[in-house]
């Protein structure tokens, strides 16, 4: 059991609190720590789960349409994203994907696009995916190719997405495509695209290291309603953006996850684990390493659990996301590592629980903003405070 004292800092309420004690009872009982072979099946099972409980209600805003509040608890959703990635990685994922798949139409829908998806993505019914990266423009989202042509009443949807969470057991993409108004950034619009529409295909499924669903998707002639657009024709980025916005800090809330447990696993183990007379516990070697560990994820928490709150405020949080994805993802690394070191040869067996957290932790340094981007967005921050404030706002957009 994972020391839960953070739950009494002043940054949450006691509504969080209460959150996640249950949370982690639920979890405990119902969610199994072992990846299942057929992962395809395993995240739509997770899904369903997540919703008939009631957690899929905290990833999506908007109580008329079954969500736990109207606007997104930061907080909740940091704590609810924390404690799955403590007990499993694929549930997190789950979770995670509902919120940000349907991001965008809590954000910018219509009334009815947000009757159409949001209370089956609430109950576990409808499973979410967003599609923004492109072979060729990762980092550099405004570099992206696939093109939506206006014609009547509708869009005509053609080219490829890559890296797409939830690719091929997603019912609909929130997908962002080049209309042109403007050059860059400034011409792309977003559109809720269901899986089953002619034109739309599954290019390829891809493997990765922590194995989820995951795949490259193509539009050819593909016709999509107009009624299905978000916002305004040619504000796309500005819809990418703000709904990365809201999960940005979930993302470092799951890092700390994962680097809790890591350290939970490594306290049990260098206390049960003999040698040389004596336990690893006993070294001081390894007490530097576990103090170590402890101190780094109790800052990367504060960053994490001070963004969440500071959001929750209303307030803009453009720098204190970014530390908080670029710490809370860099220390998880650190301390997983140190947790498999610890393990010795059994830390490196596949399907260990230290192993299966190295593998998780990896694309979160990479994905929703690589580190070396979290770094730039902090850095202009910095800096652009130091400038006259209209000009640097309109440049740091870019990169919210
Ligand atoms: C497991 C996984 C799931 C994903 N899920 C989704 C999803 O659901 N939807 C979606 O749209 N995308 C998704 N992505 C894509 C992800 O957002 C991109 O991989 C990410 O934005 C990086 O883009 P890229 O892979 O093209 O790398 P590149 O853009 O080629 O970047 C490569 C590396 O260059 C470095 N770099 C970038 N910018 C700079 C800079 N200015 N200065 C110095 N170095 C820099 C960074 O280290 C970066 O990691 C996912 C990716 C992974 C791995």
């Amino acid at each position: 059991m994972s020391d839960q004292s953070y739950l009494q800092w002043p940054f949450l309420e006691p509504r969080h609190r209460e959150l996640a004690l249950a949370l982690d009872a639920w979890a405990s009982e119902h969610i199994a720590q072992a990846h299942e072979p057929d992962v395809d099946a395993a995240c739509r099972h997770l899904v369903a789960q997540l919703g008939r409980a009631g957690w899929l209600k905290h990833a999506i805003g908007g109580a008329q349409y079954g969500a736990a509040s109207d606007v997104i608890d930061t907080r909740a959703l940091c704590l609810i994203r924390e404690t799955l990635a403590r007990h499993n990685g694929l549930a997190d994922f789950a979770f995670a994907m509902q919120g940000l798949g349907s991001g965008a139409i809590c954000l910018f829908g219509s009334e009815q696009n947000k009757q159409d998806y949001l209370p089956r993505v609430a109950a576990g019914e409808a499973i979410a995916a967003f599609a923004l990266s492109e072979p060729d423009a990762g980092s550099d989202v405004a570099a992206m190719q696939c093109s939506a042509v206006a014609d009547g009443d509708s869009y005509i949807l053609n080219g490829e997405k890559t890296w797409i969470s939830n690719g091929g057991i997603a019912d609909f993409y929130v997908v962002f495509a080049r209309t042109g108004e403007a050059p860059g950034a400034r011409g792309i619009s977003a559109f809720i695209v269901d899986a089953d529409l002619p034109g739309f295909e599954i290019a390829e499924r891809i493997n990765v290291i922590a194995p989820h669903p995951l795949a490259r998707l193509r539009f050819r002639d593909c016709r999509v309603p107009a009624s299905q657009r978000l916002g305004v024709a040619g504000g796309g980025f500005k819809v990418a953006m703000a709904t990365l916005d809201v999960f940005r800090t979930s993302v470092a809330a799951a890092a700390l996850g994962f680097a809790r447990r890591a350290l939970d696993e490594a306290l049990q183990r260098a206390q049960g684990r003999q040698m040389f007379g004596k336990t690893l516990a006993d070294f001081q070697l390894t007490q530097a390493k576990l103090a170590q560990m402890a101190t780094g994820i109790d800052a990367a928490a504060l960053l994490t659990y001070r963004a969440a709150w500071q959001r929750d405020q209303g307030q803009r949080v453009t720098k204190e996301a970014a530390m908080a994805k670029l710490t809370a993802t860099e220390t998880a690394q650190q301390v997983i590592d140190a947790a498999v070191q610890m393990f010795g040869g059994l830390g490196v067996v596949s399907e260990q629980p230290v192993e299966r957290l190295y593998r998780e932790i990896r694309a979160l340094r990479i994905y929703e903003g690589a580190s070396e981007v979290q770094q730039l967005i902090i850095a202009r921050e910095l800096l652009g405070n130091l400038a006259d404030s209209s000009k640097s706002s309109a440049n740091l957009n870019r990169n919210e």
